[in-house]
């Protein structure tokens, strides 16, 4: 049985310090890969203080619809530690996880979701930076 991953969108009134600099790394991943010709996206696992990945959105770049920020990060956290349960491990997102990436989540028995705002919210200021 997986159970649910805790979501949190409601970073302003929770945000630990420490979450907050994952936030601004993903955001800062997000923009950095919107230079680089991909999608507005940007993910990082967390174990404890330390970040197992990164993951940017390569969907366009790839060819690969599933190539999401997220499912990159996670992948690339599975093959870092060598084992497909991320159990103990917080994916932080630059967006709301969509279906795919929430469902890669549970698969890989992550403790937590943060991310930064739900979808629509995104898609409101997805337009400041020219994707
Ligand atoms: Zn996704």
């Amino acid at each position: 049985m997986f159970l649910r991953p805790e979501v949190s969108t409601d970073l302003d009134a929770e945000a630990s310090a420490r979450e907050q600099s994952w936030l601004d790394q993903v955001v800062a991943e997000a923009a950095r890969n919107v230079e680089a010709g991909g999608g507005p996206f940007g993910a990082l696992v967390v174990r404890g203080d330390e970040v197992l990945s990164t993951g940017v959105n390569q969907v366009t770049l790839t060819f690969d619809p599933t190539a999401h920020a997220e499912v990159v990060a996670i992948r690339a956290a599975c093959l870092a530690i060598g084992d497909f349960r991320l159990t103990g491990c917080v994916l932080v997102s630059s967006c709301e996880p969509c279906p795919l990436c929430l469902s890669a989540a549970m698969w890989a028995r992550l403790d937590r979701v943060v991310c930064t705002a739900p979808f629509e919210a995104w898609q409101r200021r997805a337009d400041r930076i020219h994707y």
